[in-house]
């Protein structure tokens, strides 16, 4: 292992740049430092009999949930016989899953690594001990749910899944309006356009399924649609798909509700009740080979105060408190020694310094913007559709006139952070360098701009953002570091114990390393790469990693504008770190 550092080594703390931490802030610096200083007093002597007690425990564990597994195979007779496109691109993955091995991916909506620590986050803490501490783990861009979502269970970036935003323009869905690209019409209306191909490349579900193995999806937020979207498939009923209310198939939503009431309206019950329906529910008859609970705290209680804040950190804590019935249910199963577990964020959070209203601000200046269309649009016309850190722009006709004054326009604000472009401009990135190049990407995208200031709780990272929410209130999808840099640690039988891996890493490695663990043939070359570095039982085969910045610049008479983008690379595969801009004036 070459990246990846042992806990009883000293760490120097030279985290600063990645996370955000200054050396004597009080937002997790410290309480990182404490962290490591625990782990450090872990001696080899303990790792080495936790091994050994893993090697010699497990195998008849393993041999005895061969055959409770071997149940699970019908979940993939129908998903075969299901759409022709769909059934094709699958074809692949036709190796029978492992089946002594269960993947529970548990997603913290929003969590931001700082924030773990032994007062907020017990479970977690102690879990770390126990695994894995991906201390450089990336997002996609923009850092948004619903994009991070699909990266995280497809491994692939957002050019290639096509799912680059939460809110996007598809004129052949929606001509008037931007659409919420994981709402059921959307999906579907989405999927019969494209032959079955609304999300391009198949989910983590659907290959464990395509393999002959069980999956539950239990989503206290809509995305859970777009991360098994075909769940309904399943002849059995044993595969199924919980997003918020609303279930596939749709009568499992019956029984679910039959036992746990009705999905509630507060966002901690919310979590408590789909981590309910997961541990009690889904897992009746035995842990499937691939389940995942996504969890809408700590992000909409960081949405409505501020990372920070006292019902923030209360909503952390309610996460670790789910976190903990998982892994108590897990032990009740006797499932502990076989199953790995991920705890994962979707992206970081920032404070927003200023909110930004650009179809004003670009109507004063002449524009013609508009963040829905009354009439039949005409050309020259801006779609301006907000995701709060980024915004994208779509000009109606593709104007080459407007959308180069346009971008000039954006590059002498004092809120344009990253700029990118669907045709090559001076002083912009293509949409290519931030992954997000789709068939149906906007001409201009914009990332705000940001800043390591602190917010009214003392916790760094403030952005300005678009006209959704106000200044004080907490969001992301920028190319801020407190945005792209977000949480990641894993533990169990494939991987080390009490480690920290300073390896970039970053949601699109979550799929090929657990199609690997549950050795399955990706149907498709993914972006990813297997985190090996992380693991036992698997050569490590990481790549020395390279840091770059690219920069872009344009003169004006006024001043000069200037972005920059740095981006890690292990492999083949890139991870952006972080990215900002600024017009200097003369
Ligand atoms: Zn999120
Ligand atoms: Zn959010």
């Amino acid at each position: 292992m070459r990246r990846a550092r042992r806990a009883n080594e000293r760490l120097a703390y030279d985290h600063g740049s990645q996370d955000g931490c200054q050396p004597n802030s009080r937002d997790g610096c410290a309480t990182k430092t404490s962290f490591f200083d625990s782990m450090r007093q872990n001696t080899d002597a303990k790792v080495q009999s936790m091994i050994r007690e893993y090697s010699s425990a497990n195998y008849s564990t393993r041999m005895q949930n061969c055959t409770r597994q071997a149940r699970s195979l019908s979940c993939t007779f129908l998903f075969v016989s299901f759409a022709f496109l769909l059934t094709q691109v699958l074809s692949n993955a036709t190796a029978p899953a492992r089946s002594d091995r269960h993947i529970v991916v548990v997603v913290w909506d929003g969590m931001r690594p700082d924030f773990v620590s032994e007062k907020n986050t017990p479970a977690l803490w102690k879990l770390a001990h126990e695994g894995v501490i991906f201390r450089n783990h990336h997002a996609v861009y923009p850092s948004a749910t619903n994009v991070n979502g699909t990266a995280l269970s497809t491994g692939v970036y957002p050019s290639h899944s096509g799912l680059i935003a939460n809110h996007d323009y598809r004129p052949e869905i929606d001509r008037n309006h931007s659409i919420d690209v994981e709402i059921p019409a959307v999906v579907k209306k989405g999927d019969e356009l494209s032959g079955g191909k609304y999300i391009s490349f198949p989910t983590i579900a659907e290959a464990v399924r395509s393999a002959g193995g069980r999956t539950a999806i239990a989503s206290a937020k809509t995305v859970g649609l777009l991360l098994d979207r075909n769940a309904d498939l399943s002849p059995a009923k044993k595969c199924v798909t919980l997003f918020a209310s609303k279930s596939l198939p749709r009568d499992a939503l019956t029984s679910i509700v039959a036992a746990l009431g009705s999905f509630p309206s507060g966002h901690l019950q919310q979590d408590a009740w789909t981590t309910k329906a997961l541990t009690d529910l889904f897992w009746r008859d035995g842990v499937p080979e691939f389940s995942l609970l996504w969890l809408g705290e700590p992000d909409l209680t960081q949405h409505e105060s501020a990372p920070g804040a006292q019902p923030a950190l209360t909503a952390i804590k309610s996460a670790d408190e789910n976190l903990a019935a998982v892994l108590l249910a897990l032990d009740r199963q006797g499932a502990r020694e076989t199953t790995d577990v991920f705890v994962v964020s979707d992206h970081g959070f920032s404070t927003i310094g200023r909110s930004v209203d650009l179809r004003k601000i670009l109507n004063a200046a002449g524009f013609s913007a508009k963040t829905e269309f009354a009439d039949e649009p005409k050309p020259g016309d801006i779609m301006l559709v907000g995701n709060g850190g980024t915004v994208l722009f779509y000009v109606q006709g593709h104007d080459a006139e407007i959308t180069s004054r346009l971008v000039g326009f954006l590059q002498q604000t004092d809120f344009a952070g990253v700029i990118f472009t669907k045709g090559a401009m001076q002083g912009t990135f293509s949409l290519d360098q931030a992954k997000i190049d789709s068939p149906h990407a906007p001409d201009i995208v914009v990332a705000f701009r940001w800043s390591d200031s602190k917010n009214q709780f003392g916790i760094p990272g403030m952005i300005d953002a678009d006209w959704q929410r106000g200044a004080g209130k907490g969001t992301h999808a920028t190319l801020s570091r407190f945005d792209m840099h977000n949480t990641l640690i894993a533990a169990g039988p494939d991987f080390r114990h009490g480690e920290m891996d300073d390896s970039p890493s970053g949601n699109i490695d979550l799929a090929p390393t657990i199609l690997r663990i549950l050795e399955i043939t990706p149907p498709q070359q993914m972006d990813g790469r297997i985190l090996s570095e992380a693991m036992v039982n698997i050569d490590a085969q990481t790549s020395k990693p390279e840091t770059k910045t690219v920069e872009a610049t344009k003169e004006f008479p006024s001043g000069s504008w200037r972005q920059s983008l740095q981006i890690s690379r292990v492999g083949e595969t890139e991870y952006l770190d972080k990215g900002n801009g600024a017009f200097v004036p003369k």
